[in-house]
């Protein structure tokens, strides 16, 4: 179909279009006309789910396979045959070296491919063949035109996969050195979002890219996490560890090859420039900016064991600090300035940490750098305490209140979640926020700091009337029933959740989807009902499935469960909102004739760190604290 908003051509894969899809057309044709750009533009997608990438790639595939049968000229055919999409994920996903790929971490994956392809291995391969182990499908894309590593089209993750078997080129390095070339690129929100990350992915793209984030209702949450950290115990031993080893490999290169370290001296005085810049880069510093980057490193943690001494310090001031018996709560500039009173250690060292670190472990060619990762870590958290608004160090000794065994947690957490995206509003002049699930709409504006160009909800056309909500306030005994904390357990509450489930399990066909606030809840409540008898009431009718924090297990419940849907058993999933299987999995058609939701899916407001962002939101946005629980709760709801 072909039809025309204002003077633009849209060719539309399909026989109708909904309304809200024609609306949604003409206001995204305002927001990008908003600015004038005489070039040609580059899309940046970002979706949350490897499944969501991969369905995305498909739909735009379908969409090109379409233009290019319906071309009305050679020239517009030859224009659409030779548009390019691709799509990015993690080396996991896309390894096929044979024993790399069989790693079930992705970590580890990264690590090893690292230890195959870095410059220095490649560059001693090259001098001398066979002297060290690379990955060949690496090599040959050396070998290659760049820009022509694929030829043109839209390739799906699985396309890509096939084509680097068959040609023997890597598929992940592939995709990364294409995605200048790429008209369209979809992948993951970290990538742009997780100042880590995209640092290495997302900086060549170009500022007049249209970037969307697709599925964006929890876009404030990765914004949070990305720039959050937690550190435990055996992390920081971990550290001490790593950096012991860091030290005895120093001693080991100094008897050796001791040039070495001297012209990294050099290079670190001339600046960081260099070793910012590598494909293959263990970690990078979003704080540092271009002109940080030609400063030289600090005097004291220039030398390699002037720095290893430096991160001793620090780790073994993390650990007094994490033998404290209270909670602690306290802005970065307090914790920088008693790290400074006890160890000497100041903020600027501290802030060319990580390249630092970088440098050096390139420097002594280390290898299975996942072994390094709680060092790694450490140098990251560095980084969240930049900057002195919008950042909390919390520790917490005891996992529980009621616990007795410290299990001391050092939260770096970030409360404001339009520090991560702010520099991606000031790169890129059209942003698309969308999603299924965004209400109030003016809550993102406010938590996110910015002046949208069009703000649009639209309604949903349905062809007939499928959807039934019901908001059951009591049960058949006339109880009230509430998820509220006071009466959740109250038997007569768990007795009447566990009639409804039964009744519905009774009338409806195939599968049933019940969501409980919480694990805890989720397992006391299913406690409860086997000794009621309720889940054998259920059983007659319906196999029964739990969801658990485990994702191998919960993957394998979901596939049976998606089995006994499909061969007319009928099946119960029990699952917790905001866990696995409410994010970004489909229950479509025969998958969830029902959608059971007991109670009302809150966050845990007991928790720390909830109260520190909840009293950031109020003091620094003016977003009341029920206002953030309902939108938050009612999000995950709807979703
Ligand atoms: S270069 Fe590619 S194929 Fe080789 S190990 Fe790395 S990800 Fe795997």
């Amino acid at each position: 179909m072909k039809f025309y908003i204002d003077d633009l051509p849209i060719i539309f894969p399909y026989d109708r279009i909904y309304p809200e899809q024609y609306a949604y057309m003409c206001d995204l044709k305002r927001t990008l006309d908003a600015t004038f750009f005489p070039t040609k533009r580059k899309l940046i997608y970002c979706s949350r789910t490897v499944p969501e990438i991969e369905k995305a790639l498909s739909e735009l595939k379908r969409l090109m396979e379409y233009r290019i049968s319906s071309a009305e000229s050679a020239e517009q055919k030859a224009k659409d045959q030779s548009f390019m999409g691709l799509g990015l994920t993690s080396r996991k996903n896309l390894c096929i070296h044979p024993e790399v790929s069989k790693e079930k971490k992705g970590k580890v994956v990264d690590a090893r491919c690292r230890d195959l392809t870095n410059s220095a291995v490649c560059n001693k391969y090259r001098e001398d063949p066979g002297s060290v182990e690379v990955c060949q499908f690496h090599e040959v894309l050396g070998e290659r035109e760049p820009g022509n590593l694929i030829p043109p089209g839209i390739w799906t993750l699985a396309d890509v996969l096939e084509y680097g078997r068959e040609n023997g080129t890597c598929p992940y390095f592939t995709v990364r050195r294409m995605m200048p070339f790429v008209d369209v690129v979809i992948y993951s929100f970290h990538y742009l979002l997780d100042p880590k990350v995209a640092e290495q992915v997302s900086k060549e793209m170009s500022k007049d890219s249209i970037v969307v984030f697709d599925e964006a209702h929890n876009i404030d949450n990765v914004c949070i996490e990305s720039l959050s950290i937690d550190l435990s115990r055996p992390m920081l031993d971990s550290a001490a560890r790593s950096v012991n080893k860091l030290a005895d490999k120093i001693d080991e290169i100094k008897t050796t090859d001791a040039s070495k370290l001297q012209d990294e001296y050099t290079k670190l005085v001339e600046g960081l420039q260099e070793a910012s810049t590598a494909e293959d880069s263990f970690v990078s510093n979003p704080v540092l900016s271009e002109d940080l980057l030609q400063e030289a490193i600090p005097g004291n943690i220039r030398k390699a064991e002037h720095f290893v001494a430096f991160l001793k310090r620090f780790v073994e001031y993390l650990k007094t600090r994490m033998r404290v018996l209270h909670v602690v709560a306290e802005t970065p500039l307090s914790f920088l300035q008693h790290l400074k009173d006890i160890t000497y250690i100041e903020r600027r060292p501290l802030r060319f940490c990580a390249e630092r670190l970088q440098s050096l472990v390139k420097t002594l060619q280390l290898s299975r750098i996942d072994e390094y990762s709680a060092l790694q870590k450490r140098t990251h958290c560095l980084i969240s305490r930049r900057s002195r608004l919008g950042f909390l160090l919390i520790l917490e000794p005891f996992e529980t209140d009621n616990a007795t065994v410290p299990n001391p947690m050092f939260h770096l957490t970030c409360l404001d979640p339009a520090i991560a995206i702010k520099p991606v509003f000031e790169r890129f002049s059209s942003v698309v926020i969308t999603s299924g699930t965004i209400s109030p709409l003016d809550m993102y504006p406010k938590m996110l700091q910015f002046t949208p160009v069009v703000q649009e909800s639209y309604p949903m056309t349905l062809t007939r009337n499928a959807f039934l909500p019901l908001i059951i306030t009591r049960g058949s005994d006339q109880v009230a029933v509430s998820s509220r904390f006071e009466v959740r357990n109250d038997p007569a509450v768990v007795r009447n959740f566990g009639t409804i489930l039964v009744e519905y399990s009774k009338i409806v066909p195939d599968g049933v989807v019940a969501f409980f606030p919480s694990y805890l809840y989720m397992e006391s409540i299913v406690a409860a009902w086997n000794d009621m008898g309720i889940l054998n009431e259920v059983w007659k009718h319906k196999l029964i499935f739990v969801e658990t924090p485990d994702a191998n297990e919960t993957s394998i419940a979901l596939e049976n469960y998606r089995r006994a849907c499909d061969n007319g058993r009928g099946a119960v999933l029990l699952s917790v909102a905001r866990g696995k299987v409410s994010e970004g999995i489909d229950f479509d058609h025969n998958y969830g004739r029902a959608v059971i939701m007991f109670g009302v899916p809150y966050q845990y407001t007991e928790s720390r760190i909830l109260k520190a962002r909840l009293e950031y939101l109020r003091d620094a946005y003016r977003i009341r604290e029920s206002e953030f629980l309902g939108f938050d709760a009612i999000r995950n709801a709807a979703h």
